[in-house]
């Protein structure tokens, strides 16, 4: 989608960073939708990685690989490597989209008609606010329809209609109307007070924000989109909270959401922050992974718990902020010097510059792609290596890996999965399991009779 990559969307995705993300079809596709990629539900050990004396991890890597049709592959492939040119598209018509609103004075249109409702700044930073994301989401909507619609649809991955679909989205907005208007209102008062230092104290209200947002998100925010509910199954229960005990995590429940509302994918996180941490499994899991894959899912879920990425995340992310603000009030100052008149902005404290703001922002955001996605992915593999040891599940895992790739690309060049890549590649966490599994091959061979 197009504000993929703006600042308020990412406070919101920054709230779940933690997702083991896979999808499936089967099952949960309504009637007329193809099946995009599907992998089978239960895959079963191959014979090359099961145990014996000459067991090699490069070996077994490919005989699980082996059980992808080429047909899933290649779909998978192209669905995945169609998502590397939507970053650029979603870059360029974003930056042309803000471009547009400077050029033609419509963002200076936008703050006079915000002066004429009321003289109060802060509500006047509000209703510009609110006509700008509504302006940019009516522009934005062919690439968004598209991107968010009708792709995920010619993939078998959506399950959801035309107008349930509109409705999520419509809800979307009014949250990004309310959070995005409060934090706006926060950072043009810090603007417009402390003309010297904002960039500084921007970048601390915003870090503020951040820590809040993460902190409401799984309570107040998701729930808007969803339904999650404590999931009450001792069969999957059990070995959960056992494992959840061995690790020291303090977890009474487990959460379950309906993700099948929207997706086919299978995936499962950490959310919140303090008192609202919690680890949640989407239904497409629960229905279509075996339980061994359950509990290669949550170990490396519990991974994340204790080695605490989200609140590593929050200091990573505060420091980007503060380069962030530091660009921002560089490339600000320079570009207003310049062009302010033209596109009747009177300085940093006019709420017209918000386009402006979002093409910087846009802009560090596409150049940033692969720093971001190694950050994320590097977090990812250490979970991975962690769950490998907390639930002894190698075949789980790698299991958990090709239902991953209904949508995701296997087998990737290395510096295609550095650019690319939000978690380890398919082949990389299959051979990561085996490998884990040659070391340990004693746990899955029979004890011989005494
Ligand atoms: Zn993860």
């Amino acid at each position: 989608m197009i504000f993929r990559r703006t600042i308020l969307t990412g406070l919101v995705v920054l709230a779940s960073l933690a997702c083991v993300g896979a999808s499936c079809a089967a099952q949960t596709t309504g009637p007329g939708v193809k099946p995009a990629t599907v992998m089978p539900d239960v895959i079963q050990v191959p014979l090359a990685a099961q145990p014996s004396e000459h067991f090699d991890a490069d070996a077994a890597t490919d005989a699980y690989l082996a059980q992808i049709s080429v047909s899933a592959r290649s779909r998978s492939d192209t669905y995945f490597e169609g998502g590397y040119w939507l970053i650029l598209w979603d870059f360029l018509y974003a930056a042309a989209l803000y471009l547009l609103l400077l050029h033609f004075g419509w963002s200076a249109a936008m703050r006079n008609l915000a002066e004429r409702m009321t003289r109060f700044k802060p509500l006047q930073t509000f209703i510009y606010w609110s006509e700008f994301l509504i302006v940019t989401t009516i522009l934005g909507a062919p690439l968004a329809l598209y991107e968010g619609y009708f792709r995920e649809r010619q993939y078998g991955l959506a399950t959801q209609t035309l107008v349930p679909w509109l409705g999520d989205q419509l809800i979307v907005l009014l949250v990004n109307v309310v959070l995005g208007g409060v934090v706006c209102m926060a950072l043009f008062g810090v603007v417009r007070r402390l003309p010297r230092t904002w960039w500084i104290w921007g970048a601390g209200v915003s870090i503020v924000f951040l820590i809040f947002f993460i902190m409401i998100a799984p309570v107040f925010i998701f729930p808007l989109l969803n339904k999650y509910t404590v999931l009450d199954d001792p069969k999957i229960t059990n070995p959960i909270l056992s494992l959840a005990r061995a690790n020291g995590i303090p977890a009474q429940k487990v959460y379950q959401m309906d993700a099948s509302r929207q997706t086919t994918r299978m995936s499962a996180n950490v959310s919140g922050y303090g008192q609202t941490m919690r680890i949640t499994l989407n239904d497409n899991l629960l229905r279509r992974g075996s339980l061994e894959e359950i509990q290669a899912i949550m170990g490396h879920e519990m991974g994340h718990y204790v080695l605490h990425h989200i609140a590593k995340d929050i200091l990573y992310f505060s420091v980007v902020f503060v380069f962030f603000f530091a660009l921002l009030r560089w490339s600000l100052e320079h570009a207003l010097a310049r062009w302010g008149e033209r596109w009747k902005i009177s300085g940093i404290g006019d709420t017209a510059v918000l386009p402006l703001v979002f093409l910087v922002g846009t802009i560090l955001g596409f150049v940033y792609t692969p720093f971001f996605n190694t950050h994320i992915r590097t977090n990812e593999h250490e979970a991975d290596m962690y769950g490998l040891n907390a639930s002894r599940q190698p075949d789980g895992f790698a299991q958990a890996a090709i239902h991953l790739g209904e949508y995701r690309k296997m087998s990737p060049g290395p510096v295609e999965e550095w650019i690319f890549f939000d978690h380890p590649s398919g082949r990389n966490r299959i051979h990561d399991a085996m490998r884990w599994k040659a070391e340990n091959l004693q746990l899955f061979t029979p004890k011989p009779e005494h």
